[in-house]
């Protein structure tokens, strides 16, 4: 009998618990650790965060679907991981802090066999003085942020609705964070329902972003086919903002927060400040903080996690110049190297290096996106590391035959500019891969038959199917392992 721990039951970790589950029979045990006994399609946060949906529409109860599948479900957070085992057993162990009503605090242990760390980023909002909820700016990375945010948006049009001038800021709030895909998503959706309120002319809206330029989005910015035509993500994605009235700064990293102002120093070392009434930036993201001893008690972290948090895996770490940078470096069974019963798929993995060229100020800021790790590689990833886990078990194989390289590995991404059966609009990207394979494809990094990018209603009509695709699928409903991730 196997026990399988996945940590997490975001897009990778519920995808990887799903597919161990389906595949492995019941004397083996699969059981979720989470601090939430929640699962949010986090995509349709957007939604949330201009009143379009709420909580509940992006949001369901594992309890019972993990009752049904015979996954042990325990609502806590992962603290530290014994690889070794701990004290006399040599069997490893997971120290977990339950975070639910009747237990919160409690430390306990759980033992494995193996381990999937699907733990997703934490939102570090204090690398970034000011920055967050409960501070002066608005988040949609998780529900409740959203929630909140649609909250003080509504004062916003409430205000406007007198006559009042708002001044609206969109973007990265620190000078290395990624996920701008979600950031220029929410600024186009909340411009296109100022839109529709005729509020337009009580709007300020401003854009600031650590992209060289913008389109960037963490990947370097792509070529795309459009309409028959090559265009880059920069030209696309400024029209974007052009046509829904948002003015940008690029080039920015935001070093502190105090109340309606946010500073900011941009590559060429100028410093300069934004004022604003409202503002929803995206945090920098680091591992979750878990921690890892050997069977002696000795802090062993280094082995398992990069220095910032995330797991190691079976990506190039060596540090070597942006030109030497290759898609071999990435990894594609995301099996820690030093205990290869471990493995980390989703936003859990340290990624090898940037995909943006680093580019730091005279000061010697770095200000350039971290790579982006969206939710369809994510899902792939947690599928993969649990069909390998499966081999393993199943048929005692060694070799890991499951792939899944964001450098071999296309998405697609559909970017919501605005809700509405007959006037929602969205903005449909597809690139492949992910990352750029300049060896491959010297002239444009990418294979342009599937590098594509295309606006319009038919995008939101395929977003809004995906929103009830993805919760079907996550759901467990009939036929779920059929929905491609
Ligand atoms: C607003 C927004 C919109 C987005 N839109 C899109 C989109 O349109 N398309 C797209 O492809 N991607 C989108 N993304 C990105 C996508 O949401 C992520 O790629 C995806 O959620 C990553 O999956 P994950 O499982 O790695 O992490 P997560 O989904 O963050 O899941 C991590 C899980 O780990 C749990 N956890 C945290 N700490 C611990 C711990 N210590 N122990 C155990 N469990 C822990 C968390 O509670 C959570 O359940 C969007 C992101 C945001 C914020």
């Amino acid at each position: 009998m196997s026990k399988v721990v996945v940590l997490g039951a975001g897009i990778a970790g519920h995808t990887a618990a799903a597919h161990l589950r389906r595949k492995l029979s019941g004397k083996h045990e699969v059981i979720v650790v989470s601090p939430s006994r929640y699962y949010q399609w986090i995509p349709s946060n957007i939604w949330v965060g201009i009143g379009k949906m709420t909580i509940d529409q992006v949001r369901f109860d594992l309890r019972p679907l993990y009752k049904r599948w015979g996954i042990r479900f325990e609502q806590a957070r992962a603290t530290a991981l014994y690889p070794e085992g701990h004290g006399s057993g040599n069997l490893p162990l997971v120290e977990i802090e339950h975070t639910d009503h009747d237990h919160k605090g409690e430390r306990t242990f759980i033992e494995y066999d193996y381990l999937v760390n699907a733990s997703g980023p934490r939102l570090d909002f204090e690398a970034t003085e000011g920055l967050g909820p409960g501070k002066y700016t608005y988040s949609v990375c998780s529900c409740d942020h959203a929630a909140e945010t649609w909250e003080a948006l509504k004062l916003c049009f409430e205000r406007m609705g007198r006559g009042e001038k708002v001044r609206l800021l969109f973007g990265t709030g620190h000078p290395t964070a990624t996920c701008q895909g979600a950031a220029f998503e929410y600024a186009l959706n909340v411009a296109n329902e100022i839109r529709v309120r005729g509020l337009a002319d009580k709007a300020e809206m401003t854009w600031i972003t650590n992209e060289y330029e913008i389109g960037d989005f963490g990947m370097g910015g792509a070529f795309i086919k459009r309409g028959g035509y090559v265009t880059s993500t920069k030209i696309f994605s400024e029209s974007v903002l052009a046509e829904y009235g948002i003015n940008w700064i690029k080039r920015a990293g935001i070093t502190r927060i105090e109340k309606g102002t946010a500073h900011y120093e941009t590559l060429d070392g100028t410093t300069g400040k934004v004022l604003f009434d409202f503002a929803m930036l995206i945090p920098a993201f680091s591992g979750t903080g878990i921690k890892a001893f050997d069977q002696q008690g000795a802090d062993i972290s280094e082995r398992l996690f990069a220095p910032n948090g995330f797991m190691k895996v079976d990506a190039d770490y060596s540090i070597k110049p942006f030109e030497e940078w290759s898609v071999a470096d990435w990894p594609s069974v995301y099996q820690n190297q030093a205990y290869k019963n471990h493995f980390a798929p989703g936003i859990a993995f340290a990624p090898p290096h940037q995909i943006s060229k680093p580019m730091k100020s005279p000061g010697g800021m770095l200000i350039t996106p971290a790579p982006p790790r969206t939710g369809m590689p994510s899902g792939v990833a947690g599928k993969i590391v649990a069909m390998n886990i499966v081999d393993i078990i199943n048929k005692g194989k060694t070799e890991l035959k499951h792939k899944a390289s964001m450098g071999r590995m296309g998405a697609a991404c559909i970017v919501s500019a605005g809700f509405g059966l007959l006037k929602g609009q969205a903005a449909t990207m597809t690139v492949f891969p992910i990352v750029p394979d300049w060896e491959k494809y010297p002239q444009w990094g990418r294979d342009l038959s599937y590098t594509v990018g295309e606006i319009g209603l038919a995008g939101h009509w395929i977003k809004l199917l995906l929103h009830y695709l993805f919760l079907h699928k996550a759901k467990g409903y009939p036929f779920w392992w059929l929905l491609p991730e």
